[in-house]
Formats: C-alpha cells, structure tokens, sequence
C-alpha cells in the first residue's frame, strides 16, 4: 500500500454537490482533492451529446430563484438557457387534450374544468403564493389538499403541479410544506432550461474548482474513509490501495455510496440515514428527433395520470439544425416496484397523443426505466426539510454529507447545491488545515 502526501480535505463524488464544495473550500485556501468514481464528472447532471443532440438524463430544469443559482453566483457563474413558457402547453385528462390552465386566459378557456372548478381554482392560485409553508411541513400533500379544497377536480390540478414541481409522486407521505415551497418557486419565478444540457453547469462548477486549485481525478473510487479512536477523519483509501492522510472528507455521494466507505458507529448511522431515506424514482423516454410532427405541442402535464412531456429544445439551444429533443417522463409512486414494459407503454401513448407519427422523426431513443431523480422524498412523517440529515456527521468530527438527501433546503438539485454550502462552510469552520505541508 503506498501513502500519498496529506491532504486538507478530500471531497468523495463528482456530481454537482462534490464540485461545488470543493470548489467553495479551494477558493478559501485549503488543499483540496477531488475523486469521482466515473470516468466522467457530472453524476445524474451529466450530459450526453450524440449527433449534436444534447441528451440530460431525463427532463432537468434549473429553479430560477432557488439555492442552486445563488450558490453558483457566489462561485462567479451564471447558467445560460431560457425560461419555457406552459401556455400552449396541455393538460391531460381521460386521455383527451385540455388547455394548460397557465394564466387567466387559458384558465377560463380550458375545457379541463367545470366553471366553479376555475373559478375556485382561481381563487386559490391567487392565494398559495401568500401562503407560509412552515406550518405544513409534517402534514401531508393529500391532507393539505383535502384542506384547501373539496373539489376533486381542483385537487388534482394542484396534485399535477405539485409532481411537476417536485417529482414526487406520493401525496400520502410527501411533506406539504415542502412541495408548497417548490410551487410558490415554480409559479413567481419559473425554471431555466440550459443551453447544451446541464453539461454547462457541470463544466463551470469544474473550470471553478480547478481555478480554486483542486485536484480532479476521475476513474478513481473511494473505497473507505478511516476514522481515529476518537472518530476524527484521518484518511481516505482508494481502490488502488492508496491511503491518503486528512483532516475532513465530504461525501457527496448517494447515501448507501455513503455508508458502504465507512465504519463502525459511523457507518452504523449512515446505514440508518439510507434506510430512512425513501427515493424519488422517474421512468424516462429521452426522444432526439429530426422535426417536431406538430410544433406548436411542446407542453403536456398528466392530471388522472402521473406523466409530463416536453420540448426541451423548443426553449433551450440542444440540437443541431431543425431538430427536436423532447423528454417525455413518469414520476414513480414510491410503492411501485415499476414496470418497464407497461410504463414505456404509457410513455409512448402519452407521446402519441403530443405529438402523432414521432416514431417516423427519431433519429435517437433512450428508455430509462428506473431513475433515481433525487436520494430522498422528502416526507411529512419526517417534519418536512428539517427531517433530513448531515451535512455534518455526529460522532465523526471533519466528516460532512452532501446531495439531495441532505440537509434542511431546497429539493433536488438544489438540496445538492445547499448541502455542499453548508458543509464546505462547516468544514472551513471547524476543521484545521493540516499543518504538515506536503
Ligand atoms: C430524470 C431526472 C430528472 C431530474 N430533474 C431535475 C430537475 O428538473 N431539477 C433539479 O433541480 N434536479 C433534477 N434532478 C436531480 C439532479 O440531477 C440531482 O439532484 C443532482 O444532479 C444530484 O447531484 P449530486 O452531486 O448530489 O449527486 P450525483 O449526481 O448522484 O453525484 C454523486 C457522484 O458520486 C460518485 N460516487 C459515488 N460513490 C463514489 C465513490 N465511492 N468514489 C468516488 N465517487 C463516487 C458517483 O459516480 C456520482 O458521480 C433530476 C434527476 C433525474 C435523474
């Protein structure tokens, strides 16, 4: 086994939490070491581009006013892309294709509902941005719906939004707080789509880390973080063999990824924090076509079925040319083992019905059946965002979490972007640098 010279901290995945911590403690000065266990940075962010088609993994959309964009403003980057606007857009119900109800037109134009269904819709749109969300953190979306209305057609409207703001697809467990957070975000400030993928954000957070002195290795697994008596942080292994001595490791890695490097009580509740943590699961059709059959179809939302279809490349630049790239999606119910058959099955349909005779325009086709859209749903049983763990770890002084599981803000990426602030800034304040220089 071989020995490398110390390390301030060691920063454990490459994904869009690993690099902007590392990024944030390199800027202060510390000697920081990156290891990513693929051969690519980026995790679940990472973009695939095959003939000039700029593949995301599934549908990713960047909230315009949440975490992720003012801790990448902090880093100096300012994501490129566009805003998508739903009107045009469909709501879907029974199979047939309604106006999206986006604004006050649409609202009472759209044959989705009956006319005390808009009115109280309405109504209620126009209140939930005053609404405070703190007081619903452990009540569920289903009993927070129940409240705000006894209209079965409202509350699945609102039930549609909340999945399309939050990928969750479990009213009966999914904190109403939370997804009231995400709704409000959604409706004053809107997302960005990102030119060429979230590859963008993905190279600038590594251009930042790398100008902030970090050392990026990927193709390089972590294979156990080593602890003293007193559960200090003292090294890390690599899969090579290689110890490398330090004083604080982040792993910014899914939770069982987490747990499986550590040991003793530390891994004991690690173990614990994955058990608990209930994912957020999608099935996704990532469609590359040569044209768009209808156009003008860039939009759908599912409200009897749990579905989303969108023309990425309507809003963001991800094609060469003419071309379309469309994310067609279906967010999981937690309970669902999933079927791959019968939801490429559904996927299609719902496609069939957005855009007819698509199958003729593919020129690319990637099914994901089973997707982790984020590590941990974010539950009413658990009192909403304050109910998930780290970033610091007890017991295990210079140890730090970091993703979308972790931490008490924001919900999918950007709980990634919060947790990785939070524990750089932990890390900066409680962990020395190591004083024998390399
Ligand atoms: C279909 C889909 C749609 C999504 N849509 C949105 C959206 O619209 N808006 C939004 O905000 N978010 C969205 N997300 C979520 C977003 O992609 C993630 O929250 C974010 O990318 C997670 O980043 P991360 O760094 O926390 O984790 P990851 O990206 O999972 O990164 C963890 C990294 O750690 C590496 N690793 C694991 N173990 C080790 C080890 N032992 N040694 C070295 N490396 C290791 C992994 O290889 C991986 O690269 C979506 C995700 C999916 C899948």
């Amino acid at each position: 086994m071989t020995t490398e010279n110390p390390t301030d901290v060691v920063v454990i995945g490459g994904g869009i939490a690993g690099l902007t911590a590392a990024a944030m403690i390199g800027h202060r000065g510390r000697r920081v070491r990156l290891f990513e266990k693929a051969g690519d940075l980026g995790g679940r962010a990472v973009t695939q581009v095959k003939d000039g088609f700029s593949f995301n993994v599934g549908p990713h959309a960047l909230y315009r006013d949440a975490a992720g964009i003012r801790v990448l403003a902090e880093l100096g980057i300012r994501p490129q892309g566009r805003a998508p606007q739903p009107s045009g857009g469909h709501a879907v119900l029974g199979g047939v294709k309604h106006a999206f109800p986006s604004g006050f037109l649409s609202l009472l134009s759209t044959g989705l509902l009956t006319l005390p269904g808009k009115l109280e819709t309405a109504k209620l749109l126009a209140r939930l941005g005053a609404l405070d969300p703190a007081p619903w953190q452990s009540t569920t979306v289903a009993d927070w719906l129940a409240s705000l209305t006894r209209r079965d057609d409202v509350r699945r409207l609102l039930g549609a939004l909340v999945r399309l703001t939050t990928y969750g697809n479990a009213p009966d467990r999914m904190s109403a707080g939370a997804a009231l957070e995400q709704v409000q975000r959604a409706l004053a400030s809107n997302v960005l789509y990102l030119d060429d993928g979230w590859q963008q954000m993905v190279g600038a957070l590594r251009d930042a880390a790398l100008a902030a002195g970090v050392a990026i290795e990927s193709g390089v697994r972590v294979d156990a973080v080593e602890q003293s008596a007193t559960g200090a942080i003292a090294a890390v292994r690599l899969a090579d063999g290689t110890r490398l001595p330090c004083a604080a490791a982040i792993l910014a890695v899914p939770p069982d990824d987490a747990a499986s490097v550590l040991s003793g009580a530390s891994r004991a509740l690690l173990d614990g924090w994955s058990r608990a943590a209930t994912p957020v699961r999608a099935a996704c059709l990532d469609l590359a076509l040569d044209a768009l059959p209808v156009p003008r179809s860039t939009f759908g939302l599912g409200v009897d079925a749990p579905l989303y279809f969108s023309v990425h490349s309507a809003v963001a630049r991800l094609t060469p040319g003419r071309g379309a790239l469309v994310h067609v999606a279906k967010y999981l119910d937690p309970a669902d083992r999933g079927d791959a058959a019968r939801d490429l099955a559904e996927l299609e349909r719902f496609t069939n019905l957005l855009q007819p005779g698509w199958r003729d325009h593919v020129v690319h086709r990637r099914f994901l059946p089973h997707v982790t859209v984020a590590h941990a749903l974010v539950t009413a049983e658990r009192g909403g965002f304050a109910g998930r763990p780290g970033p610091a770890v007890e017991g295990a002084p210079g140890l730090y979490v970091a993703g979308d599981w972790v931490g008490a803000e924001g919900m999918l990426a950007d709980a990634s972007f919060a947790s990785a602030r939070r524990a750089a800034e932990l890390c900066l304040r409680d962990v020395a640098p190591l004083s024998a220089a390399a």
